[in-house]
């Protein structure tokens, strides 16, 4: 196997298959160097009018088994996990379980697990919350939301980074200013890893379209009013009209986690 290294510590490299194809290899944080970005957003560009389940076959050439893929169970998450079930249903899979999650979001994992056999796994931080809140004198997720964001989500997907090459979410361009130049595969400098995001240039309605016509379960807080689900105590339904992530951090300024975002 021809290897080209990208940085200076020999972990990281861009490789060459047995088929030709360039595969790069992430095991430390360091960045990977021109002609792998290159390639990087060669392939985003090729891949631009390849449909969510050519994507995710491309990922899972190039990069299982150190592929991982996160999912909050939005739609757009369950609809990949129902493609991954047909393409290759050892992709690991998994949820950051804050500890703060509804109820309805951890049964929509019982239920895609009982329809497609695939069980995510629980990444929980490593305080719970009754120790974490203990520590900070009570909850945080008003105070100091970022904060709470880091420890109970940032910090443990640095920890699950830290095994695999690549990862896959399920982002949309049309979700929110800071996703809206969001490629389909480019490299995540925050986590040192390739993200690709099968479904980045799909729209809202396309995704529900998809999951109404194959009976795909969902969460069902968004029959009532939830649009984005994330965490109970930061997440409110919406008003018709509203910004599709406007019921996240309502009144706070705060808009993303920090999981999507390129900044600290
Ligand atoms: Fe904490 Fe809210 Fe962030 Fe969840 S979404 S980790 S509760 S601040």
């Amino acid at each position: 196997m021809m290897t080209t290294a990208v940085c200076d510590r020999t972990e990281q490299s861009v490789s060459r298959n047995w088929e030709g194809r360039s595969v790069v290899a992430s095991h430390s944080k360091c960045e990977p160097d021109a002609e792998a970005l290159a390639w990087l957003d060669l392939q985003s560009q090729a891949l631009e009018d390849a449909s969510p389940e050519e994507i995710i076959q491309w990922a899972v050439e190039h990069y299982h088994p150190k592929l991982a893929m996160a999912t909050a169970f939005g739609p757009e998450g369950c609809l990949i996990l129902s493609m991954l079930a047909v393409i290759e249903p050892s992709v690991y899979v998994f949820n950051l379980e804050t500890g703060y999650q509804f109820q309805e979001t951890l049964d929509t994992r019982e239920r895609i697990a009982r329809k497609y056999g695939l069980v995510v796994d629980l990444q929980r931080p490593d305080l719970a919350v009754e120790h974490y809140e203990a520590m900070h004198g009570g909850p945080i997720y008003k105070t100091d939301p970022d904060r709470c964001c880091r420890d109970r989500k940032l910090a443990v997907l640095h920890r699950v980074a830290a095994n695999y090459s690549a990862w896959m979410t399920g982002i949309r361009r049309d979700q929110s200013p800071h996703r809206a130049k969001a490629p389909i595969v480019g490299w995540d400098k925050k986590f040192g890893l390739v993200k690709i995001n099968p479904l980045a240039n799909w729209t809202h309605k396309r995704v529900w379209a998809r999951v109404v016509q194959e009976d795909i379960p969902y969460n069902p807080l968004h029959d009532q009013g939830y649009s984005s689900i994330g965490c109970r105590p930061c997440t409110r339904p919406v008003q018709s009209g509203d910004d599709e992530r406007a019921g996240r951090w309502g009144g706070t300024g705060k808009t993303e986690c920090g999981l999507h975002t390129t900044d600290g």
